[in-house]
């Protein structure tokens, strides 16, 4: 992996960013151009090939946050994903997908794959055992996404990049609930990371991009696929977020010091049963946490107790928005089993944790002050 002594911040910034040669302005230049020079030219750029100038550049600063040797932009994050899965699993092979994860990849495998000869299996629970019971002699890849939605559960990276490397078989990462900023699986050997950069990459609701980042060779197998499936993004929303970039390291360090505070508030909270965030000492995850992340993020959920009605509550919010999605500068919140989980049976559904009084919380960075205040009018308002 590359070493980049940079800071972090400075990485955000400047990082990869084009010189604009002609008249010297500070930010990089936006090139629109389907249309590139074929003759004497090293490289023929096309925008589906993810080698306009813009997306090289882009490429270059999501690589150095992931500490990666190289990196792709794509459309949204499932475009990443499913690029990265398509690239590593063929008709005959087995793939091992950790049991709790994002609701459109978990779609993916299940509504497509039979269809594409592709064999899988979901691991029982999220420990190392649970993914080595799972391993075939087809097995090809190791999928996992840590922290885990909505109930921050976090698998350990360490163990399983060492239980697959022992079987060679390939691990593929979503990153996308902590960011580079919190959490880099590469340093602990994962070999590919992938993000959704719908969320905290460009942090103001406003874009739909993905990101896959891993070395030269594994990018260089992911590139081949994902230049025929077609899956780039538009340059002018290149350019948009290595705008939102620049900030991503004041983003989330802002929205993960509200997240402890608010953790700790609801914690203590009479009205609240339990707090799942990996950044509170009681939390089953705190102790991996502090191993494997440079902090505790700003995701988390809490579960109401009964005598409050979440969805009263949300309801009677005035300033966090009641409103999918997640990794916004404005705070959300929202309830797991009328929107991420709603298609499982309430049986199952209540089985993995995801009660009607689950409230999911992204954090943003509005004034903590104001949020507790929010929250407390809330809570007077839905209590029966
Ligand atoms: C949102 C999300 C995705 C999918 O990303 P899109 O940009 O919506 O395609 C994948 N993984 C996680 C963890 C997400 O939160």
């Amino acid at each position: 992996m590359s070493s980049n002594t940079k800071g972090i911040n400075t990485i955000c910034i400047h990082e990869g960013e084009l010189k604009d040669i002609t008249f010297k302005g500070a930010v990089s230049p936006l090139y629109m151009s389907t249309s590139y020079d074929f003759l004497d030219v090293n490289i023929k750029r096309y925008p589906r090939y993810f080698n306009t100038p813009n997306q090289e550049s882009l490429s270059k600063k999501v690589a150095a946050l992931e500490h990666a040797e190289s990196a792709l932009i794509f459309g949204s994050g499932m475009a990443a994903i499913s690029s990265t899965l398509l690239t590593f699993l063929k008709s005959g092979d087995h793939a091992v997908i950790q049991n709790d994860i994002y609701g459109g990849t978990r779609s993916l495998i299940e509504s497509h794959f039979k269809s594409y000869g592709i064999n899988y299996s979901f691991t029982k629970d999220l420990s190392v055992e649970s993914f080595e019971n799972c391993i075939q002699e087809n097995t090809k890849l190791i999928y996992l996404e840590t922290p885990s939605n909505p109930l921050l559960k976090l698998v350990d990276l360490f163990g399983i990049a060492k239980l697959a490397k022992s079987y060679s078989i390939t691990t593929a990462a979503d990153n996308t609930f902590a960011s580079p900023i919190v959490q880099n699986p590469l340093d602990l050997g994962i070999d590919i990371v992938m993000h959704s950069a719908t969320k905290y990459f460009g942090g103001h609701s406003d874009i739909t991009a993905g990101a896959v980042a891993s070395s030269e060779l594994i990018m260089g197998k992911i590139w081949n696929l994902s230049k025929d499936f077609g899956g780039n993004l538009s340059d002018y929303t290149v350019w948009l977020l290595e705008r939102s970039m620049k900030t991503l390291g004041i983003r989330v360090k802002a929205q993960q010091k509200n997240a402890k505070k608010l953790a700790t508030f609801l914690d203590k909270h009479q009205a609240v049963k339990t707090v799942f965030y990996p950044g509170l000492k009681s939390n089953e995850y705190h102790n991996l946490a502090k191993i494997q992340m440079k902090g505790f993020g700003a995701m988390m959920s809490f579960e109401l107790v009964n005598g409050y009605d979440a969805e009263t509550f949300l309801k009677a919010l005035k300033l966090i928005k009641p409103s999918m999605s997640l990794a916004g500068v404005e705070s959300t919140m929202l309830l797991p089993y009328k929107t991420s989980h709603s298609l499982l049976t309430e049986i199952d559904r209540i089985s993995q944790g995801i009660t009607n009084q689950l409230i999911r919380f992204s954090v943003g960075i509005e004034t903590k002050s104001d949020l507790i205040k929010d929250i407390e009018q809330a809570l007077i308002v839905c209590k029966s």
